[in-house]
């Protein structure tokens, strides 16, 4: 082990945000590294250590009762999580300092951009992570500087935004927060102001690799020290051939891990439709309707995930029918469930992490997008990596049952599906190369190392 190099990795509490950067910690103890991991959690318990000892979780509270809901307001989540780390994380560097571990450098989610004044007030360095891709935080680096104005409408087919290296885009490719200014006001403010202090920080990370996003990559590189070091995926997922610890890393949520893998194993290879749209999606009870009867219709079998939350809005008689085709889990072992021979296609929201997840597993994905930055990863997904479909919402906000259907189709027979396969395929080996020895996420986290110990 590297002695003397600390480095603490502060993700925002969100499962989107703790996977990837409990993933970098990983990373950083595969390079001889033991760095800390501070989680903003509702259950308060003391430090812990994982990862062979290599990784010490602490976790601070976030400021909320026992039977408080903290998803009720979110303006008041995020101030009383803001809160509660000015005033444990200052200890908790002190009580490192004192205990002969200085911390070297604060590795902060770029969604909490004052944590770079806190670590500079103690002699840390900052390095922001970006748990979002280049594509969508150039958006908001556009929306800070006045480059772009926010549309007021969300379903308009003008051609509204066209910036450097990307496609053209209308006002549904947008991250919904642009065009729902005024339900999200707050939000808007927060994704934006990731990009505020920018000439400040002194290193930048994030969760995408070069091939992925390369003519953006020159630009952002221009303006700022950047390094992107994913995907986040776990080496062992991308080669076969490596037996790591099968350890998913922080979860909020409890996988059901034998039950979705023994069922995969009872299917053939690229013949299950994989369905999740990760840990925030709230679907409409017609959505959930529209949904269920289109995989009933595809006469395929699936896999879906429907969080504990959703459940009561599943329609019963039809779930009866549907449970010989698809088995319904309240969390899966995504990755697991990615990497397994049996899946044909990821019906999925298009969240970052699971859209790089479907792409560096090669899987055929169709982007059913909900809010933040779904829509724009969902439009690459479809135009520029061209490794799925997005399906059509009508102007209700619904998405048909015929339309999933048709997607389904589309991804998993024919031409195009072979096509999009093909596509899956090369960029599951790019993305491989990018995180294995020598690659260039594999690089960036060397040059990260060797900067700070
Ligand atoms: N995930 C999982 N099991 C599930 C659903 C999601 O392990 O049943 C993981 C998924 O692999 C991803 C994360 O949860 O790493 C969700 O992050 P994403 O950015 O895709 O979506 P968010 O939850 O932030 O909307």
């Amino acid at each position: 082990m590297r002695e003397g190099c600390h480095v603490i990795v502060l993700p925002f509490p969100g499962q989107g945000h703790l996977t990837p950067m409990s993933q970098f910690c990983k990373r950083l103890v595969s390079k001889g590294l033991k760095p800390t991991l501070v989680v903003v959690s509702d259950k308060p318990s003391p430090p812990y250590k994982t990862e062979r000892d290599s990784i010490t979780v602490v976790p601070i509270p976030n400021g909320f009762q026992e039977g408080e809901d903290p998803l009720q307001d979110l303006d008041d989540y995020m101030d009383r999580v803001e809160t509660s780390i000015k005033n444990r994380l200052p200890e908790l560097i002190q009580d490192m300092k004192l205990s002969g571990n200085p911390p070297r450098v604060l590795v902060y989610d770029s969604t909490m951009p004052w944590l770079l004044d806190i670590a500079h007030g103690h002699g840390l360095r900052g390095a922001a992570f970006f748990t979002q891709p280049w594509l969508v935080s150039v958006i908001y680096y556009h929306v800070l500087k006045g480059s772009f104005s926010v549309p007021s409408t969300k379903y308009g087919h003008s051609t509204l935004a066209s910036f450097p290296s990307f496609p053209v885009l209308n006002a549904n490719d947008l991250p919904s927060f642009l065009c729902e200014s005024s339900s999200y006001p707050n939000i808007l403010r927060i994704v934006v102001d990731q990009l505020s202090n920018m000439d400040r920080v002194d290193i930048v990370l994030c969760n995408t690799f070069d091939k992925l996003e390369e003519k953006l990559l020159k630009w952002v590189q221009s303006l700022w020290p950047v390094m992107n070091i994913g995907p986040t995926v776990p080496s062992m997922y991308l080669d076969k051939q490596l037996q790591e610890d099968k350890n998913y890393g922080f979860s909020l949520f409890n996988a059901k891990v034998t039950e979705c893998v023994e069922w995969l194993n009872s299917k053939q290879p690229n013949s299950v439709v994989y369905v999740s749209f990760g840990s925030l999606v709230v679907l409409k009870e017609d959505q959930m309707m529209e949904l269920a009867s289109g995989l009933k219709q595809t006469g395929r079998f699936f896999l879906w995930v429907v969080r504990e939350t959703e459940t009561d809005k599943l329609p019963k008689n039809l779930v009866e029918e549907i449970s010989e085709k698809g088995l319904i889990v309240s969390w899966s072992p995504q990755l697991e469930v990615l990497a397994h021979e049996s899946i044909g296609c990821f019906l999925t929201h298009c969240g970052w992490n699971s859209t790089l997840e479907g792409l560096s597993l090669g899987v055929p994905m169709i982007g059913m997008p909900h809010w933040t930055d779904q829509p724009t990863n969902a439009k690459f997904v479809e135009d520029v990596w061209k490794v799925g479909v997005r399906v059509k919402t009508e102007a209700d906000g619904l998405v048909r049952r015929e339309e999933i259907v048709r997607c389904v189709a589309e991804v998993m027979e024919g031409e195009k599906g072979k096509e999009i396969r093909r596509n899956a395929e090369k960029w599951k080996v790019l993305a491989r190369e990018a995180v294995c020895e020598g690659g260039t996420s594999d690089k960036s986290v060397d040059k990260f190392v060797s900067m700070f110990c």
